[in-house]
């Protein structure tokens, strides 16, 4: 169901509460990644094209329910202001009397930004004084924040009950990317599912064996694959309470018209090291002793070329150690071929997006999903809170 964004309702000059995801890698006071950053922008700026007042809030990391310098948005607020050449004003508190004044000395236009949302414990139990708290400081509130929707919190959920609201532009995007692929794949719909664990993606295979025409696996997850099938991994990392749920994700494709594709060879090392001796071998004859670190080189080629020919991609996980140059080349294979692909592509995944900006290929995507966690779990088909909690478009 489309929800109503920013252009549904009528903004002009109000005092706008905004949650965005301001999660951002930080090391000395810096951010090193500044694209949740950037991608709030086009919101904020429509709000103050609006004139509004707009109030930024969002939470960092995972602070231990009270203040902690080490994890402040102060370096936040220092980036929003280069990137959109204004003075931003950052409060350190969520709530109280500070933030009251500072919010009442707002002129149209003014962006202030309040304090990581964690410090204060009523954030994560979404308490109603919290939510009162906030909600006095702004007429309506906007999420643009998709990545934490899978939270039911005061910033996240609980402010959408008690203000008119409506989601921001990253929302609205993040949400018609995942609706198009789950509503109306176009085929051949080609998914790259990899990384660390299968038990973490069941839900998400399950979901796209209904869906698509090919699901091909990588990373550690195809060892617990092989192994279920009574292969030979040697010591790659294979999860055993996930040789259950992938027998049955395989006899769940048997089945069904979508085919589970493993890898046929893979990059075997003996030890899991930048400098480990390594040798490509046949998939389900890893020695023992050797651990498969990435899919290997025919592999590679078969999934891209799987790709190539897709008119519908979406891509989870890592097809390898692809932070260690000597098993980076498959996920390379796929970043490249999915780049070059004329079908609709979508990313998402904290590793993977890693992945595609690492090798400089993000803006080649239809859509780099900042979800993470919140993108498998609506995969999933799970209703996210702070998704169900806005307005329907069609609602009064
Ligand atoms: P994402 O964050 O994109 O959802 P995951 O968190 O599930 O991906 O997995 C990413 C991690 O999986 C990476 O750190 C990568 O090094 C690791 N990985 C990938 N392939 C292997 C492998 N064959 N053996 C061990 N670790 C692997
Ligand atoms: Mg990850």
């Amino acid at each position: 169901m489309a929800k109503k964004t920013v252009k549904d309702v009528d903004v002009a000059g109000k005092r706008v509460l905004v949650r965005v995801d301001f999660n951002v890698p930080l090391k000395e006071g810096r951010v090193t990644d500044d694209s949740r950053i950037r991608a709030s922008l086009p919101t904020i700026q429509y709000l103050r094209e609006q004139g509004c007042r707009v109030i930024l809030m969002s939470h960092l990391g995972r602070p231990k329910g009270g203040p902690d310098p080490a994890f402040t948005l102060d370096p936040v607020a220092m980036r929003l202001g280069q990137l959109l050449e204004i003075p931003v004003r950052k409060v350190s508190a969520l709530t109280g009397p500070g933030v009251e004044a500072a919010a009442a000395e707002m002129g149209a236009g003014d962006v202030l930004l309040l304090e990581n949302s964690r410090f204060d414990p009523r954030e994560t139990k979404n308490d109603p004084a919290l939510v009162a708290d906030l909600a006095r400081l702004g007429d309506m509130y906007v999420n643009d924040a998709f990545s934490a929707a899978h939270r039911a919190h005061a910033t996240t959920a609980g402010l959408a009950a008690v203000l008119p609201s409506a989601a921001g532009f990253q929302m609205e995007k993040e949400v018609a990317a995942l609706d198009g692929l789950l509503r109306e794949p176009k085929h051949p719909f080609v998914v790259v599912l990899g990384g660390a664990k299968v038990t973490d993606k069941i839900k998400v295979i399950d979901r796209f064996l209904d869906l698509a025409d090919q699901i091909l696996i990588g990373g550690a997850m195809a060892f617990t694959f092989l192994k279920a099938q009574g292969l030979s991994v040697g010591a790659s990392k294979v999860e055993e309470e996930g040789l259950e749920v992938a027998l049955q994700a395989l006899d769940k494709a048997a089945e069904s018209s979508c085919r589970l594709v493993l890898p046929t060879d893979v990059v075997a090392a003996d030890d899991f090291a930048e400098t480990a001796a390594t040798r490509v071998v046949a998939a389900g004859e890893v020695p023992e002793e050797w651990m498969g670190l990435d899919i290997g080189p025919e592999t590679a080629v078969a999934y891209a070329q799987a790709i190539g020919g897709a008119a519908e991609v979406f891509w989870n996980g890592p097809m390898g150690v692809f932070e260690m140059a000597p098993f980076a080349a498959g996920t390379l294979a796929v970043a490249e071929a999915m780049a070059a692909c004329a079908g609709v592509t979508v990313v998402g995944g904290g590793d993977s997006v890693a992945a595609v900006n690492k090798f400089g290929v993000a803006d080649k995507m239809d859509h780099v999903s900042m979800g993470g966690g919140a993108s498998l779990e609506y995969i999933e088909g799970a209703d996210l809170p702070g998704v169900v909690a806005l307005p329907d478009k069609d609602q009064a």
